[in-house]
């Protein structure tokens, strides 16, 4: 970037919002996956207007804009690809109002995701979206990503929270979008369009997210199986017997000693999988699903299905699945995570899948995930450094797609395309859908200055 580009975002931006020394910068050119791209310039966003003024700058200039939450990401969405900006978002993290009669929040989006939940807590309400990072990622983020979580099957996915929004487009004019009401069909649904656009048509300042009360009763219940086919299985039948659980999440033996090498919780190394199931709602539905659980575990050869005896127990249950990731991380150099999701249905031939691609490339993968969802992280355990390796694993990952999108599933249930699947995205996304995408980036930012090298290759 010229020297009179960082000048002149200096007096725009305020002197005190701009890092430029390349120590600084580099702490900036990496999320959570193995990449790396180094901005010019990070400039922490502190206010809508003064968003809205740096793009105005941004646009007139074609100075490429990223912006940027806390980078749990796993797709390489927050990475500034063509250099340029960076625009940091987690200074913006005030609480702005609750309404406990509409079952509102108003936050600005650099805001932590369990900062909502606790917030909401003080009123006896909840923040259902829980992605595994919640303690660092930002609901800026989460929106960007439409973040799914231990919660979805019940509760759905960040979407169905966000009642309104404000952004700010890359030409720097200031939107507002969506209702405070609990219904409202005024005009296009743009809410939703700019969900999940991974930070490619607007900046999220502001939203405007639903709570729900919290409920009255939980249980949660693990069940142990001698193969990860059996676990599949019964999660098919939790659901077509009628249990919506709030979670329902497995893991494979692979992650199950990852996680006991790291923080020992004292989980049986020895068998192939194990269900982590919470229901919630009033007492008695609560204890009537729980026994359905344990009858459809013990039907598919659960060695065993107990529920959580006490609170500590219960936490320790749910650590034990936030550390999975961190855990397998620690395995070996590279991790390559994937969350190709499939129906309900198919869960069971998923996993076969996912084993038998694991045998045919000689490859060690750590299965874990939002099971009742469909929504699997097949994760490779791998050195990248290799250049065989490397060969394989790319090979690997591309039949685990095809698998999926095989059977009516999709590349991503909620980390996103960015850079990581850019070049998959054709593999499930129709022609005529991928034109019409591409020209909706076009009305949204002509001069692909925002987030530019994320989601289409051409
Ligand atoms: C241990 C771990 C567990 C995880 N578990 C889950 C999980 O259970 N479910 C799940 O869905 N994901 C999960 N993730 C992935 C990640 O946490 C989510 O994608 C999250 O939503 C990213 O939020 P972030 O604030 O870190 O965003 P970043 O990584 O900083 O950015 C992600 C994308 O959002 C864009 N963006 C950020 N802020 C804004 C904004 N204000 N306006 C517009 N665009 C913006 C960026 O440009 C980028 O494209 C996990 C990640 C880790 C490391």
């Amino acid at each position: 970037m010229k020297t009179k580009d960082i000048n002149n975002l200096k007096d725009i931006a305020g002197e005190e919002n701009i890092i430029l020394s390349e120590e600084e910068r580099h702490c900036y050119s990496y999320d959570s996956t193995r990449l790396e791209y180094m901005p010019d310039v990070v400039v922490k966003a502190r206010n809508t207007q003064q968003i809205s003024d740096i793009f105005k700058y941004a646009s007139a200039e074609k100075i490429p804009v990223t912006p940027r939450g806390a980078a749990t990401g796993l797709s390489g969405g927050c990475l500034a690809m063509e250099g340029g900006i960076l625009m940091l978002m987690v200074e913006m993290d005030k609480i702005l109002d609750v309404n406990p009669v509409d079952l509102l929040i108003d936050v600005e989006a650099g805001i932590i995701t369990v900062d909502v939940d606790k917030e909401a807590n003080k009123y006896g309400l909840f923040y259902p979206p829980d992605p595994g990072s919640l303690k660092y990622s930002t609901i800026g983020g989460n929106i960007a990503e439409n973040a799914g979580g231990l919660r979805g099957l019940k509760y759905g996915v960040t979407k169905d929270y966000v009642n309104a929004l404000e952004a700010v487009l890359p030409n720097g004019d200031i939107v507002n979008f969506g209702t405070r009401t609990v219904k409202g069909v005024t005009g296009y649904n743009m809410v939703d369009l700019i969900t999940g656009s991974e930070g490619t048509l607007a900046v999220i300042t502001k939203a405007t997210l639903g709570l729900l009360p919290e409920p009255p009763s939980k249980a949660s219940l693990l069940a142990l199986f001698s193969t990860i086919e059996d676990a599949a299985k019964a999660v098919r039948d939790i659901v077509s017997n009628g249990v919506i659980t709030s979670t329902l999440e497995i893991i494979d033996r692979v992650t199950i000693n990852a996680i006991e090498d790291y923080l020992r919780f004292g989980l049986n190394r020895n068998i192939g999988a194990m269900l982590l199931i919470e229901v919630d709602g009033q007492q008695g539905a609560v204890d009537a699903e729980a026994k359905v659980i344990m009858k459809v575990c013990k039907s598919n050869e659960a060695i065993s299905c107990k529920q959580a005896a006490s609170d500590k127990e219960r936490d320790e249950i749910w650590a034990a699945r936030r550390a999975a990731l961190s855990s397998l991380a620690r395995v070996k150099p590279s991790t390559i995570l994937e969350d190709a999701t499939v129906p309900r249905s198919k869960i069971v031939e998923m996993v076969e899948a996912v084993n038998d691609i694991a045998k045919k490339y000689d490859l060690t993968i750590g299965t874990f995930g939002h099971a009742g969802d469909g929504n699997l992280h097949p994760t490779i355990l791998t050195d990248m450094r290799d250049a065989g390796e490397e060969k394989k694993v790319e090979s690997a990952v591309e039949e685990m797609f095809k698998a999926a999108v095989g059977l009516g599933g999709t590349l991503s249930g909620e980390h996103g395309i960015g850079i990581s699947k850019a070049k998959y995205l054709k593999m499930e996304i129709d022609p005529a859908s991928y034109e019409l995408m591409k020209r909706i980036k076009k009305a949204f930012d002509p001069d692909n200055i925002l987030n530019p090298g994320k989601m289409f290759l051409d």
